[in-house]
C-alpha cells in the first residue's frame, strides 16, 4: 500500500488517473492485516486495488464522472467490490471516467482528463480510461472497470495492459451505476494475464441482487491458465470485417504479428465472417442511448446529488438540476435516446436496432460453429492526442466499431497487449473473443500468448 501510495503521488500530477485515494484508509487496513498475518484463504490478501468510480463504495465519494453525482456516497458496497473485499483486496482509489462512462477517451468526465501513461499528450482511452492509466502505471496491482461497448478493453488496449469482458450475466450488476443495462458488464484490467484471472475469480458468480446475474459454476482461471502450454487444436477466426478497411497499418501488423505466433504455437487460423459488423455503431448507439435515458432518468435533483435550489417550480427545479448537473455528451445522449424511444419512432428506430442486435448475435454464434476464439484487434488506431478528436462525436463513436458487437451479442472478450505500434510507439491490444462463458479458454488462451 505504501509503495502504490509512492507512486500515486509520484504519477498523478501528470496523469489524473484518480477522483480520490483513500491513503489514510488503506494504510490502516495494511497495518491491521500485517498484525494478523498473513490469510491463505484470501487470494487477494493485502493487494491494494483502484475501482473505477461507477462502483458503489460504501461511505466513498461514488461520482460516475459526473457533476451530477459530485457528493453521492453510497451506503453500501457493490457485489463485486464486496468480491474484492471479502478476497483480502484494499481499496486504495476511485479511477477517473467518462461522465456516466459515455465515452472513448476518458475526456468526457467533469472533473479532470486522465493521460495515457505511455505518453502524457494522448489520451488513456475509455471509459475505463482512470482505471487503465492508474494500474498500467503501477499506482494499483489491479482494478475493475465496466465495458458497455468496449470500456474495458479498448482503454486497455491503449495503455497497454490487459482487461477482460465477462459474458453478461457472469458478474453481478448490483451497485454498478447503470448506463445500459442490457450491455453494462463489470470486469478486470491488470498488468498480466494471471492478475486479471485472479480479479475475476473474486468477482464472478450468481447474485440474488441482480436478476440478470447467471448461476452457473465459477471454473477456477488460475488453474486453466496453469493447465495449458501450448495452443495446439486451438481454431482462431479472423473475421474479415475485424481486418481490412479502417485498420491503421501499425495496429494491423502487431496483432497480425501475435496472430502468427499463436499459428507458431500450434493453433489453426481460421477465416470467418461477422457480415452485420456494418451496423455495429449505428445498432449499439441506438440501444444504449435508449436504455441511457432511461436509466438516467433517475437523477431528478430529488432523491440524488445536485439539486438546483433557486428554481421556483417543482417540474423547473428537475430541469435546471439537469441541465447543471449533466455535461453535453450526457444531454445529447438523453434527447437521443428518448427521441428513438419516442411514440412514432419507436417502430424505425428502437425496434429495428433490437432486430438488428439479434442478428448481430447469430453472427457471432455462426462464426463459433467454425472456430473456438476470434481475434482481432481492439481498436482501429493507438491512443489519439488528447483534445484531437473530442469535439466530434460521430467520429469518435465509430472508433467502437471492434468492440461494440461483442456486448450487443453478450459474450466475453479481452484485450491483451501486443507490442507497439511502429508508427506511434503507443500500444496495441489484441482482442481475443469467446462464446459464452469462455472466459477460462480466453485466459488460458491469453496466458501462452503472453
Ligand atoms: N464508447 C462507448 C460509449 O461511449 C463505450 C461505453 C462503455 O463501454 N461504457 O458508449
Amino acid at each position: 500500500v505504501s509503495a502504490c501510495l509512492e507512486r500515486i503521488e509520484a504519477t498523478e500530477p501528470k496523469l489524473n488517473a484518480l477522483l480520490s485515494v483513500q491513503a489514510e484508509q488503506a494504510l490502516k487496513q495494511a497495518k491491521e492485516m500485517d498484525a494478523k498475518g498473513p490469510d491463505k484463504s484470501k487470494p487477494l490478501w493485502g493487494v491494494p486495488v483502484a475501482l473505477k468510480d461507477v462502483l458503489c463504495t460504501k461511505g466513498i465519494t461514488t461520482t460516475c464522472g459526473s457533476k451530477i453525482l459530485e457528493n453521492f456516497v453510497p451506503f453500501y458496497d457493490a457485489t463485486a467490490v464486496e468480491g474484492l473485499r471479502k478476497a483480502g483486496a484494499i481499496i486504495i482509489s476511485k479511477a477517473n471516467m467518462d461522465e456516466f462512462a459515455m465515452g472513448s477517451s476518458t475526456e468526457n468526465s467533469a472533473f479532470k482528463t486522465t493521460a495515457n501513461p505511455w505518453d502524457t499528450s494522448k489520451v488513456p482511452g475509455g471509459s475505463s480510461g482512470g482505471s487503465a492509466a492508474s494500474v498500467t502505471a503501477g499506482q494499483c496491482f489491479g482494478t475493475l472497470g465496466t465495458d458497455t461497448g468496449g470500456s474495458i478493453r479498448q482503454p486497455a488496449s491503449f495503455c497497454g495492459c490487459v482487461g477482460l469482458k465477462p459474458t453478461y450475466g457472469r458478474v453481478s450488476r448490483y451497485g454498478c451505476v447503470a448506463y445500459g443495462s442490457s450491455l453494462d458488464q463489470i470486469g478486470p484490467m491488470g498488468r498480466s494475464v494471471r492478475d486479471v484471472a485472479a480479479l475475476l475469480q473474486a468477482i464472478a458468480g450468481f447474485d440474488p441482487k441482480d436478476s440478470t446475474s447467471v448461476d452457473v459454476p465459477v471454473p477456477d482461471y488460475a488453474a486453466a491458465i496453469e493447465a495449458r502450454t501450448d495452443l495446439k487444436g486451438l481454431r482462431i477466426g479472423l473475421p474479415e470485417e475485424y481486418w481490412g478497411e479502417g485498420l491503421d497499418s501499425e495496429v494491423e501488423a502487431a496483432c497480425r504479428a501475435a496472430v502468427d505466433k499463436a499459428a507458431e504455437l500450434g493453433a489453426e487460423i481460421v477465416p470467418v465472417q461477422l457480415p452485420n459488423t456494418k451496423y455495429a455503431v449505428a445498432t449499439y448507439y441506438i440501444v444504449a442511448m435508449a436504455e441511457a435515458s432511461s436509466n438516467l432518468a433517475r437523477f431528478d435533483g430529488v432523491r440524488y446529488g445536485v439539486r438546483d435550489m433557486d428554481a421556483a417550480e417543482l417540474i423547473d427545479m428537475y430541469t435546471s438540476s439537469r441541465s447543471k448537473g449533466f455535461g453535453d455528451e450526457v444531454q445529447r445522449r438523453i434527447m437521443l435516446g428518448t427521441y428513438v424511444l419516442s411514440a412514432g419512432y419507436y417502430d424505425a428506430y428502437y425496434r429495428k436496432a433490437a432486430q438488428v442486435r439479434r442478428l448481430m448475435r447469430q453472427d457471432f454464434l455462426d462464426a463459433f460453429e467454425q472456430c473456438d476464439v476470434i481475434a482481432g484487434p481492439a481498436s482501429p488506431v493507438t491512443a489519439w492526442g488528447i483534445g484531437e478528436i473530442s469535439d466530434d462525436p460521430l467520429k469518435m463513436y465509430l472508433m467502437d466499431i471492434f468492440t461494440i458487437s461483442l456486448n450487443l451479442a453478450g459474450l466475453p472478450g479481452m484485450s491483451l497487449p501486443v507490442g507497439l505500434g511502429a508508427d506511434s510507439s503507443m500500444p496495441v491490444g489484441l482482442q481475443l473473443l469467446g462464446p459464452q462463458f469462455s472466459e477460462a479458454e480466453l485466459l488460458s488462451t491469453a496466458g501462452v500468448l503472453e
